[in-house]
């Protein structure tokens, strides 16, 4: 979502830009848990989905206990992290630990308190590294024009930023998920240009926060899964832009979006169309901006999918969708 001006290297960054999300793909088995890290008490035990993250990355947590669980709550450098109970798993808790695209590389302590059902302390800690991500730099010069936006548009730009960030701070305490994560335009199965960082005339720009789908205007675009939209209009950089809860602290944005077919507050199904691609806002040509949010982190959403998902986005389970608002 940063600035999209007119850039004629744009093609050629988009490929390199693929290319090295389709290297750390392949590093990344879907939905694999490493082994158990950390330290906890007797009778249960700490898993993650890599032994290490990197900026803008998700790992995958899991809590295992011998006995039923009561609640589970986890605190990653100050902010809470909230555990889910998957159907008929008693013993088991899940969370998702996002790593904000900027987050500082270094040790991140890892705390997991709990209690079962009996009533007994349950706890786990664990050593979280940071590692500096590997995105992309462009380095750019452009008629001004289309670096600096009016006051007004700075304003408006600003107003809109700060709305966004209202919205990603609150967390939903249920998880209105239910199922496997999709890549939310069929046929696409990878996106590009998470993270690039972009200096414009030799201002740095802040890095660009979503992954950028490839697809034709009218394309219809699906709600990754379940969820509440909680905002449906034209941003000044993003153009027609929707925001779906997924509760528990993770959004999903759609931009660049040429119609927008839902409204604030609809709840929508998993896989239910909620716009059109399009080319609105700042942007070069027609795509998908697909941004995700896990508690205030900004992640790559492509990841989601890896950890939560299927990236065909044709599962029986969102084919027999009975509530698609078009
Ligand atoms: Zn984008």
């Amino acid at each position: 979502m940063s600035l999209q001006a007119s850039i004629a290297v744009h093609k050629r960054k988009v490929r390199f830009a693929f290319a090295c999300l389709a290297a750390t793909a392949a590093l990344l088995p879907a939905g694999a848990m490493a082994k158990e890290a950390g330290t906890c008490t007797p009778g249960t035990a700490l898993r993650m989905s890599a032994p290490e993250s990197s900026q803008g990355s998700l790992l995958l947590i899991e809590v295992k206990s011998a006995k039923p669980l009561a609640e589970v709550q986890g605190d990653w450098g100050g902010r809470s992290v909230p555990f889910w109970r998957e159907v008929a798993s008693e013993a088991n808790r899940k969370a998702l630990l996002g790593v904000d695209l900027e987050k500082a590389p270094g040790e991140y302590e890892l705390k997991v308190t709990g209690q079962t059902a009996s009533g007994e302390k349950i706890s786990c800690s664990a050593s979280v590294t940071v590692r500096q991500g590997r995105f992309a730099t462009e380095k750019l010069q452009v008629g001004k024009q289309f670096v600096e936006p009016s006051p007004e548009q700075i304003k408006r730009a600003d107003e809109e930023g700060q709305k966004l960030r209202d919205i990603f701070d609150r967390v939903t305490p249920e998880r209105l998920w239910d199922g496997k994560f999709r890549i939310p335009v069929d046929g696409v199965t990878t996106g590009s240009n998470f993270g690039r960082r972009r200096i414009l005339n030799g201002n740095p720009r802040s890095p660009h926060s979503g992954a950028d789908l490839l697809a034709t205007t009218g394309t219809p675009v699906h709600a990754t899964q379940r969820g509440r939209v909680v905002l449906a209009e034209e941003l000044f950089f993003a153009g027609n832009t929707v925001v779906v809860d997924h509760g528990l602290g993770i959004y999903t944005l759609y931009g660049h979006l040429s119609e927008i077919s839902v409204k604030v507050g609809d709840d929508l199904e998993a896989g239910a169309v909620l716009g059109k691609v399009g080319a609105t806002g700042r942007v070069t040509g027609p795509h998908l901006h697909w941004g995700l949010t896990v508690e205030r982190a900004r992640v790559n959403p492509l990841q989601l999918v890896r950890l939560l998902g299927n990236s065909s986005g044709t599962s029986p389970r969102q084919k027999s969708s009975k509530h698609r608002i078009n």
